[in-house]
């Protein structure tokens, strides 16, 4: 396993990240072999980098959303290693750089997000990653297609969250609820807005689907996150009370997804009877809470709008 700097970080900074990520490799329990390259990039090379080690990749860099690491694996002669790339930002915040002092708590973030990477890569040593595409906006809409997308991703990412919650602390764990909590109240205003829209006829009924079929997955997907850092922290557990962190109805929708994430922990990685239909009943009652309705017909699946 190397570490390439592909970034102007201090050698001082370069020895402390090369500390953490060896610590936090012994304590995820993450073997060398799991991990061919970490890249630590500048602003500019963190495209290019994960582009370069996989061409096509899909990378988390909108308006809305940031992501600070990728983890891509690469399976040769049976064995799966990973490539690992992290924005330099992380690695700035994590060291002390030019004699400033970092808050204790950035500091647990980005300790955390590596250990989130390195829990992607120990993953992808235990289970293979399907690939799937994501139907574009102007395809018909396929709630199947859909569905078999995000939920590789709901399993990669509650799998990963797992393997690292020995790594999560509670200022990081309450945060992370913060912004689920945060993200639910955002979802619910821009489905309204979205409806709207297609209302006044300024957006497409494509369109309109596929937003409210990808926001409720992200919601399921970023809230298995936390159940996934419950599973193995022990610490966490009193903060347990802080989920679901959302009303009545959707409380009562995420409690009953929360005991199947735990009930299929119990079960990985052995995880082939884990399908999207299992999670499809979940999914819809939380399009309901919003107001969509999806059905599958043989002539092309249906939405229904409360508007
Ligand atoms: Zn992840």
């Amino acid at each position: 396993m190397k570490v390439v700097f592909l970034a102007d970080v201090s050698d001082e900074a370069q020895r402390q990240v090369v500390e953490i990520i060896k610590d936090l490799m012994r304590q995820l329990k993450v073997p060398l072999e799991a991990v061919d390259a970490i890249l630590i990039a500048s602003e500019s090379r963190y495209g290019e980098s994960i582009t370069a080690l996989e061409p096509g990749a899909a990378f988390t860099q909108s308006s809305e959303y940031t992501g600070f690491g990728k983890t891509i694996p690469r399976r040769a002669d049976g064995v799966t290693r990973s490539s690992i790339v992290l924005r330099e930002e992380l690695v700035k915040s994590t060291s002390i750089q030019r004699g400033k002092s970092v808050p204790p708590f950035v500091r647990e973030m980005c300790r955390y997000v590596m250990a989130h990477e390195l829990g992607h890569a120990l993953d992808n040593t235990k289970r293979t990653w399907v690939k799937t595409v994501l139907p574009r906006v102007d395809e018909q809409f396929s709630l199947r297609k859909v569905a078999d997308y995000y939920h590789q991703i709901l399993l990669s990412e509650f799998a990963a969250c797992a393997l690292a919650g020995p790594a999560m602390t509670r200022a990081v764990f309450k945060h992370e609820v913060g912004q689920f909590a945060t993200e639910l109240a955002n979802t619910s205003r821009r489905l309204r807005d979205e409806k709207a829209q297609y209302d006044a006829g300024d957006l497409s009924l494509f369109s309109l689907a596929h937003s409210a079929a990808g926001r409720t997955w992200f919601l399921l997907i970023q809230y298995a996150k936390l159940v996934g850092s419950l599973q193995a922290n022990q610490a966490l557990g009193e903060l347990r009370e802080a989920l679901p962190a959302a009303p009545d109805l959707i409380g009562r929708i995420v409690q009953e997804f929360s005991d199947d994430l735990a009930d299929h922990w119990t079960r990985y990685p052995a995880w082939e009877d884990w399908t999207p239909q299992v999670v499809l009943p979940i999914w819809s009652d939380l399009a309901g809470v919003h107001g969509f309705g999806f059905e599958e017909t043989p002539e092309g699946d249906l939405i229904h709008i409360d508007l």
